[in-house]
């Protein structure tokens, strides 16, 4: 391909992605409406209908600014040259190709942080504080910034060193040694992710014993599910939202409430939520979605072995320098559409998930608790329950509330 094919195709692709997220929105936009609507009527009252409104809009405003900042950017960046010429800053002092690479995204990663800052302060600060679902401080905000950062400079900066090295010394056998080194790195992370990372942020302690722990375990027992790790954290610290989730796999398996969940859910929810949960790990959702992304990643590096070796990418880019990592950028540009429809797949079948682990709590639990739980979060947290179909059918992970409870309904 010549270098004029992609730098076209590039700014095709951003511009096609941008427009479709536009249009999205607006169809999203077209369910909102001042009165309740008829199936939400028992769930929201007037005035929490309202609000979850209002919460909205005050969302998509700031997300509509964000995303037209760093889209201008991003393309006056490519057209203007931007990329190349901190390719050339960063060449004055470095000339290996891993230490450039790593300079190179330094400099490129400080100047979006820059750019998103401001954003996510005011998302924080402003907006959840409007709603009061703010419990962050400037002190555990600032923190959580800096410690994000770290952590993807050590674990980032590591694995770019370490995939850069791999092609150095091999470009034949370079894409199944990287996805191996990738592959590596995802199961070892999503079974020490709760040990290892989650303490940075949050304080894990056990469940006391008492009536919670009692009932959860009993359920457990019953469906033949054995768990020796149910946790608390201390969710509150940054949030008043409620949330439960469950990592690991085989023995690391462990289920995480958050305090301010049990807080606000009576215990018969609270089983039902982890029935929910467990209902995921018994029909082997975890490990599918594990095997998925894996091998997404494998196409994803066989494609990026054909293509990386060819200099038109940096070209593109406004440089005449053969550089991994300006070929990384326009790969990532180029894959992105083939990224989101793998996306919108994974999304189909997160969803189908969804519905079968309801099921699942349904059967061996009870749906009354189930709906009653996912009514009060949905509530608590003001959540946008009539997005338009198409919106859902991009973006949602989970079916709305009104489609999970009809199908625990049989409706
Ligand atoms: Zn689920």
């Amino acid at each position: 391909m010549s270098t004029e094919l992609i730098l076209i195709l590039i700014l095709v692709i951003l511009s096609l992605d941008f427009i479709l997220e536009r249009i999205l929105d607006i169809l999203n936009r077209k369910n909102w409406t001042a009165k309740i609507p008829k199936a939400l009527e028992g769930i929201y009252d007037e005035e929490k209908y309202a609000k979850s409104q209002s919460y909205e809009k005050d969302k998509h405003r700031i997300g509509f600014i964000s995303s037209v900042l760093s889209f201008v950017a991003t393309i006056l960046m490519i057209v203007l040259g931007g990329f190349a010429w901190v390719d050339d800053l960063v060449r004055l002092y470095l000339s290996n190709p891993i230490t450039l690479a790593l300079g190179f995204f330094a400099v490129i990663m400080m100047g979006s942080s820059l750019i998103s800052f401001p954003f996510s302060y005011y998302s924080t600060f402003v907006i959840e504080e409007k709603y009061g679902f703010n419990r962050s401080t400037l002190k555990t905000f600032l923190l959580d910034k800096l410690k994000g950062a770290s952590i993807s400079a050590i674990l980032g900066g590591g694995l770019l060193s370490l995939i850069i090295w791999i092609y150095t010394m091999t470009t034949t056998n370079f894409w199944w040694m990287a996805w191996a080194l990738i592959a590596f790195v995802m199961v070892f992370m999503s079974m020490f992710y709760s040990s290892l990372i989650v303490p940075l942020f949050n304080k894990q302690t056990r469940l006391e014993d008492g009536e919670l722990n009692t009932a959860i375990s009993t359920f457990a027992d019953k469906v033949g599910f054995k768990l020796d790790n149910i946790y608390v954290m201390d969710g509150s610290k940054r949030s008043s939202k409620g949330n439960a989730y469950f990592s690991g796999l085989g023995s690391r398996k462990r289920i995480v409430l958050f305090d301010t969940l049990i807080d606000e859910l009576s215990t018969e929810e609270i089983v039902a939520v982890l029935a929910h949960e467990i209902g995921h790990y018994k029909k082997k959702h975890t490990l599918t979605s594990i095997v998925l992304s894996l091998l997404q990643t494998g196409i994803m590096f066989y494609i990026f072995s054909l293509l990386i070796g060819n200099i038109s990418l940096s070209e593109a880019l406004g440089t005449t320098n053969h550089s991994f990592h300006l070929g990384l950028i326009a790969f990532g540009i180029l894959y992105s559409p083939i990224s989101t429809f793998l996306g919108l797949g994974m999304n189909v079948l997160s969803r189908k998930n969804e519905y079968e682990a309801d099921a699942y709590a349904a059967e061996h639990y009870n749906s009354k608790s189930l709906i009653d739980g996912l009514k009060k979060l949905s509530v608590s947290s003001l959540s946008n329950l009539t997005p338009h179909p198409i919106y859902v059918f991009f973006y949602y992970s989970h079916p709305t509330l009104l489609q999970r409870i009809n199908a625990m309904q049989g409706k």
